[in-house]
Formats: structure tokens, C-alpha cells, sequence
């Protein structure tokens, strides 16, 4: 793509100028910065390439480099409302700068660890993760690690989806058209990828979106052990329990995300037509994510 400059010397300090530290992710630092001549703020996720090699002895270092290559051209080719734009890629000898839409609002986890959400804010959030997962599974590209830490909130209260560093594209799959690479966050794994029998990329984002409108409702995670053995089994039985406050189509809806037969879960397709995703919003939603009002 166009959009993706590679240079071979350190460009970004004349192009941006960095300033505080926004997060860190298993790899990445992630910065504040802004565009020098334009002014524009934007996020710089910056991976170290020896620490990359350094810390993964069982990979090969053309193996991370293909990841990177991976991460790259799948974030340039999604441009959605929902996920996190790609500006543009630098690079260093030893680092590579993704530049990137800065969205200013922070994660959604922060919010959902203050205290659960009501269901019309929850519905709110999650009819644009639907949105933005629905995009990138029609383009054959997967997530794969979908979390609330990797959904961030801009200063309209929009959700954006950030961090496909774990995503697969169609073309990765293999002949017999399963995912096969053991990944994801064991909270939000759906249990196909624990018998490590191959995955359909598109069923583990549902269940994970599953997992997500669990915690927004709840407050808390529907699988959760601080053993990962006895986590793992939970997942792998399907054994959750829903609070007494849920609707009763919040929670049908929640057994049909959480279905462990990835045969049966609903799909992308059939989460657009369920009763408690088309359900109206009502306005207490919009002062609840606004609390300035509307004007
Ligand atoms: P990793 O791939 O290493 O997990 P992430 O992409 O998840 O890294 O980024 C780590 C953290 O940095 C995020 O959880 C978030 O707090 C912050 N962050 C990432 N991208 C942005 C962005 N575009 N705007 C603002 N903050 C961001
Ligand atoms: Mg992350």
C-alpha cells in the first residue's frame, strides 16, 4: 500500500515529535505525538526489534519479521469508523513506528472497571464492535485477541478497535480452512481453540464478542479461575451463570454468543436480526455517555 514508508533511517523525530507515554502492550509502547507540520495529534506504537527476537527464542527472526509485514498490511487495508486508522508505518534499524490514529478517550476496560454498564450503553458499545468485526470478517481478516483492552473510546464516546497484531488473513489459512496458531487471551478464548483441533476465525471473534458483552453487562468475566487449567475446563464446559439483573433477551442473547459448538453459535449474520441487538435505545443511554447532555 501507498500509505506504508519504510525507511532505512530514524525519520520520525523530524517528522513527529513524541511525547507522553500512552500505553504498553505485550510488544509495543505506545506514545502521544504530534504530526510536525500539520499539528495533528496521532499515536506512535513503537516496537523494539531486538527486544521482538530477544524475547521469543522459539521463533525465528524471519518468522516476527513476517508477522510485523502482516500486522502492517492488514491495519492499512480496514478503514471503518470502528477501528483504528494506519497512518503510517516508519522505520529504524532497530525500531518500527506504526503511526496511528490517536484516539483519545482510552480503553472501554477502563470503563467497564468502574462498574458494569447499563444494557442500553452495553448495546450501544457492542453494536459497534458488531459493526467493525462484521467489516473486517467480510474482507477475510480475523482479530482474534478482541478484549475490552483492545477496544478504545474516542472523545464522542465512539468505539475503535484497535490492535490486530494477532489477526490472520484468508490467504494464511490453510487448505482445509481452519485456524490453527494457539493464540488470544485465555479469558476470552472460545473453547475450539483449546482442543487445538483448528478454528474458524470468524466463530472465535463472536465468542469473544460474546465474552466482551458479558463483562460490559455483568461487570465481571463470565469464565474466570486464577487457575488456567481449571479456567480452561469452565471455557471448554460452557459454564457461565447470568446476574438476576439481566433481561431475559440479554441473556438468551448471551447463550447464543457463548454457545460452545461453534456449529450452532450465532452468527455475524444472525446477531443483526437478534431481538435484544435491534432493540431501541433509549435516551438515559446517551446522558449516561454523556453526562455534559446533548445541548
Ligand atoms: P500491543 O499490541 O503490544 O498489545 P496495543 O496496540 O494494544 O499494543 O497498545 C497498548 C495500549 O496503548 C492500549 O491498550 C492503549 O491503552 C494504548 N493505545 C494503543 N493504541 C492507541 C491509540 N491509537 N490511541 C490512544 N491510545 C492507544
Ligand atoms: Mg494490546
Amino acid at each position: 500500500p501507498n500509505n506504508i514508508i519504510i525507511n532505512n533511517r530514524d525519520a520520525l523525530f523530524g517528522k513527529y515529535e513524541v511525547g507522553r507515554l500512552l500505553g504498553c502492550g505485550a510488544f509495543a509502547k505506545v506514545y502521544h505525538a504530534r504530526d510536525v507540520r500539520t499539528g495533528q495529534s496521532v499515536a506512535v506504537k513503537v516496537i523494539n526489534k531486538k527486544k521482538l527476537s530477544s524475547s521469543s527464542s522459539t521463533s525465528t527472526s524471519t518468522g516476527l519479521a513476517a508477522n510485523i509485514k502482516r500486522e502492517i498490511s492488514i491495519m492499512s487495508r480496514l478503514h471503518h469508523a470502528n477501528i483504528v486508522r494506519l497512518h503510517e508505518v516508519l522505520a529504524s534499524k532497530s525500531k518500527i513506528y506504526f503511526v496511528l490514529e490517536f484516539v483519545k478517550g482510552g480503553e472501554l476496560f477502563a470503563k467497564v472497571s468502574k462498574g458494569r454498564l447499563s444494557e442500553d450503553l452495553s448495546r450501544h458499545y457492542f453494536r459497534q464492535l458488531i459493526s467493525a468485526v462484521g467489516y473486517c470478517h467480510s474482507r477475510g481478516v480475523f482479530h482474534r485477541d478482541l478484549k475490552p483492552e483492545n477496544l478504545l473510546l474516542d472523545d464522542a464516546g465512539n468505539l475503535k478497535v484497535s490492535d490486530f497484531g494477532l489477526s490472520a488473513v484468508r490467504d494464511q489459512i490453510r487448505p482445509d480452512g481452519l485456524l490453527h496458531t494457539l493464540c488470544g487471551t485465555p479469558a476470552y478464548v472460545a473453547p475450539e481453540i483449546l482442543t487445538k483441533r483448528g478454528y474458524d476465525g470468524a466463530k472465535v471473534d463472536v465468542w469473544s464478542c460474546g465474552v466482551i458483552l458479558y463483562v460490559l453487562t455483568a461487570g465481571y468475566l463470565p469464565f474466570n479461575d486464577p487457575n488456567l487449567m481449571a479456567l480452561y475446563k469452565k471455557i471448554y464446559k460452557g459454564e457461565f451463570r447470568c446476574p438476576r439483573w439481566m433481561s431475559p433477551d440479554l441473556k438468551r442473547f448471551l447463550h447464543r454468543l457463548l454457545d460452545t459448538n461453534p456449529d450452532t453459535r450465532i452468527t455475524i449474520h444472525e446477531i443483526l436480526r437478534d431481538p435484544w441487538f435491534k432493540k431501541p435505545n433509549s435516551s438515559s443511554c446517551r446522558r449516561e455517555k454523556d453526562p455534559q447532555g446533548q445541548g
